[in-house]
């Protein structure tokens, strides 16, 4: 899944580099630089999330990814972060860090074939630039997927990197994942993709919020969300928390005029309420 990551970028253009599956995004926010993986350079989604940022996004999964070039340009990025001149040229003083390499691009990244080898080989790069356990690898994903064995193996190797999941959770009812996500996946096959991702790899829930139609989520579908968070608690499912955000950059989907942020307050208070109920929230306005 794309985008909706808390990152505040003020350099995420995809072409900026010149390649087709890396790019760097630095952000002020978290105070340093991301290096994104794009596995999804066809724009394509198995779902079609309303506040999406992909343009022209289109249904479909990854194409096959060209291993080699992936990790020839994964080995040029960190080398002109790392020992170029990337971070004087192009970063902010006091985001001269590298944070992190996330799987964050135009669609969702585990619908690409060789998603375990992809894990191995950034692996082995991060092992070469020995950023192994020095920064984070995350995975940002809409969780559908975690049922499949390739995936469930690739979570698996991302785990012996001190990888972390993001997993989206935006709705807890059918007909909300129905219409934010375009999915017909019932909540409750979510939660056991969950329950798989969480068991194998840290997870942290991803809740992106806003009206539609000027209209917050409702209360149903609040109560709905904060049962399900008091059943992660319940169930014993190893979610680390979640990460709530609204609406960062624009939408590039039809329904964009639809939404609206909701105000920071909102949001605030909406994160009691998923504290209350038993996890830990961190806010992204
Ligand atoms: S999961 Fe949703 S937000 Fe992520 S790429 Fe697919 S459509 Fe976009």
């Amino acid at each position: 899944m794309a985008r909706s990551s808390p990152l505040t970028p003020i350099d995420h253009d995809r072409d900026s580099a010149g390649m087709t599956y890396v790019y760097p995004v630095v952000s002020r926010r978290a105070g340093g630089v991301s290096v994104g993986i794009n596995l999804n350079p066809n724009n394509a989604c198995n779902w079609a999330c309303v506040y999406c940022q992909v343009p022209d996004l289109t249904r479909g999964a990854a194409p096959e990814i060209d291993l080699a070039q992936l990790e020839s340009e994964l080995r040029a990025m960190l080398a002109d972060i790392l020992h170029g001149d990337f971070m004087q040229t192009r970063v902010p003083e006091g985001a001269r860090r590298l944070n992190d390499i996330a799987l964050s691009g135009n669609g969702e990244p585990t619908s690409a074939r060789a998603f375990p080898q992809i894990i191995e080989l950034i692996g082995r790069v991060m092992a070469d630039f020995g950023l192994t356990g020095t920064i984070k690898l995350v995975l940002i994903t809409n969780g559908s997927l975690a049922d499949r064995p390739r995936v469930q193996d690739g979570l698996t190797k991302m785990a012996a990197l001190d990888g972390e999941v993001w997993f989206k959770f935006d709705s807890a009812t059918a007909a909300g994942m129905r219409a934010v996500n375009q999915t017909r996946i019932s909540p409750d096959k979510q939660l056991e993709r969950l329950a798989t991702a969480a068991r194998l790899c840290p997870t942290w829930l991803q809740t992106c919020v806003f009206a539609l139609d000027g209209t917050p989520p409702s209360d149903a579908e609040q109560a709905a969300y904060l049962a399900a968070v008091k059943r992660i608690r319940q169930t014993g499912i190893p979610v680390q928390g979640v990460l709530l955000y609204g609406l960062a950059r624009p939408s590039m989907q039809p329904q964009a005029g639809r939404l609206s942020a909701l105000p920071a307050d909102w949001l605030e208070a909406w994160a009691e309420k998923i504290r209350a109920a038993g996890l830990p929230v961190k806010v992204s306005p």
